[in-house]
């Protein structure tokens, strides 16, 4: 098992009182961390959050948030979601 992975997820919290269901973070979550039933989001995969963001930026009612990690896979993806240019800052390690 990944530790990092364990590590980083644990940023991530979902307030199931204020989910309306809409689906948006199943939807976009690259790891398949929510399921979505009942009206009502789950987080099913913790472990396999990698705190891109991603989820919490798309949530219509803010019941997600999670502090975003440095990695490069979380800048690329939160860089193609708001159309900007890589957030990482690096020095042009990936390009
Ligand atoms: S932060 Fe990213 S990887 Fe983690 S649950 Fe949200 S969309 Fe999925
Ligand atoms: S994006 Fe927000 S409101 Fe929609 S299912 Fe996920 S947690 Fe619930």
């Amino acid at each position: 098992m990944n530790e990092s992975y364990l590590k980083n997820g644990e940023t991530l919290s979902l307030d199931m009182g204020a989910c309306v269901g809409c689906g948006a973070c199943a939807d976009v979550c690259p790891h398949a961390v929510f399921a979505v039933s009942g009206g009502k989001a789950e987080i099913v995969g913790r472990e396999r959050c990698m705190e891109c963001g991603a989820c919490a930026l798309n949530c219509p009612v803010k019941a997600l948030s999670v502090t975003p990690g440095v990695g490069c896979a979380a800048a690329i993806i939160i860089g193609k979601l708001t159309g900007k240019a890589p957030s990482c800052g690096g020095d042009g390690c990936c390009g």
